[in-house]
């Protein structure tokens, strides 16, 4: 859509607006979720954490870990004097470990800055590390009464369709005309509520594959249900091939049956979590070790390869299995850290890499 079409989405918009949040809202008291974990004893710390989780992860899969790190860090402060590598354990699974890393330094500066207690004004919420403008208003409308539009997936979904809105909204005209369209239609009383329900109607009937218009209040106005084609919104974004890498994960052993784990750097795909060296897929692992360590290793197994999927290209993983000869405690260049699958160490693990130590521990007898 191009700037000419922004006065009559404007129209659209401002004959919707009246209705749009009252239907919105009557749907919510009788359909919208009212017993999630954080929206138990609400406060912004747990708003925070709540939809920090839930960018790019479903609700189902995001209780759980919530659960657990209200346990471990019932607080700001406590997150904030956490290790990081207790973060990044607790986050294990959930991926995307940028926004572990960012949660970690967020609550450092809300420590530091703001004497532990979240800013209440949009601008000083957003200038926080890993919290964006919907983020943001998730968080002063949720948890601190404030009239605030929010535009996470779900809502993007629902208004692209409800008012025919094209083109991919991570494109800036699509992007702002989105706003536009939130920031009109969120009312000043009930704000919290609303904002609830426009997730909830976008995770449990405007939903990305199969949309229950049938049950959906909004059907009557929905200009995507007029047309007959919900599906077409929000546009696709432009395809491009994921490259392929390939790589060598040496899964190392030494004397006493533990596991060589080293920690990454901190920026990087699994920045600051601990995996198996990763070697060159055409290099020869054991001339590779002993040119690079002066340290002798046997190839022991070579296991099926498979593939992890990054946001950015595939990586192709042949994990290796070998044994150390020499005896040594450091390897390596990195933190090194040697792993007995029978007694598992709190560290922040690769997904894959946990995969593999499960793996291992199944394959492995308990020393007797
Ligand atoms: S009518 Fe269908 S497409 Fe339109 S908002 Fe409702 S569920 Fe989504």
């Amino acid at each position: 859509m191009t700037s000419h079409n922004l006065p009559d989405l404007d129209t659209l918009v401002s004959e919707a607006s009246t209705d749009f949040s009252s239907r919105v809202l009557t749907w919510f008291d009788q359909h919208g979720r009212k017993h999630l974990p954080w929206q138990q004893g609400v406060t912004p710390y747990r708003v925070w954490i709540s939809e920090i989780m839930l960018q790019q992860t479903q609700v189902a899969t995001v209780i759980p870990y919530f659960e657990r790190f209200m346990e471990h860090y019932p607080d700001v402060a406590q997150l904030a004097a956490a290790p990081q590598d207790a973060v990044l354990h607790l986050w294990t699974g959930l991926g995307y470990y940028a926004r572990a890393r960012n949660l970690h330094k967020c609550a450092q500066q809300v420590v530091e800055e703001h004497g532990g207690q979240f800013p209440s004004s949009i601008e000083a919420l957003e200038a926080l590390p890993g919290i964006g403008r919907s983020t943001a208003g998730a968080i002063a409308s949720l948890s601190m009464g404030q009239t605030a539009a929010i535009l996470d997936g779900n809502v993007k979904r629902v208004l692209a369709r409800h008012f025919a809105i094209e083109g991919w909204p991570g494109k800036s005209t699509t992007l702002k005309q989105l706003w536009q369209c939130a920031e009109s239609l969120t009312p000043s009383k009930r704000c919290a509520h609303y904002t609830q329900a426009m997730m909830d109607l976008g995770a449990m009937v405007c939903t990305r594959s199969k949309p229950k218009c049938g049950e959906c209040p909004l059907s009557d106005s929905c200009a995507a249900y007029h047309q007959g084609n919900p599906l077409d919104y929000p546009g696709k974004k432009p395809k491009k091939d994921k490259p392929v890498k390939t790589v060598q994960l040496l899964m190392l052993r030494n004397g006493a049956g533990e596991w060589l784990l080293e920690q990454r750097p901190a920026t990087g795909i699994w920045g600051g979590l601990w995996s198996f060296p990763e070697i060159d897929s055409d290099t020869d692992v054991e001339r590779h070790w002993h040119t690079q360590y002066q340290q002798t290793l046997v190839v022991q197994e070579r296991w099926d390869s498979f593939r992890h999927t990054f946001s950015h290209y595939h990586l192709d993983i042949s994990p290796v299995v070998a044994d150390l000869t020499s005896e040594v405690s450091e390897v390596g260049e990195r933190a090194n850290y040697w792993y007995d699958v029978h007694q598992p160490a709190a560290l922040g693990l690769a997904a894959p890499v946990k995969q593999l130590l499960k793996t291992l521990q199944q394959l492995q007898p308990v020393a007797g």
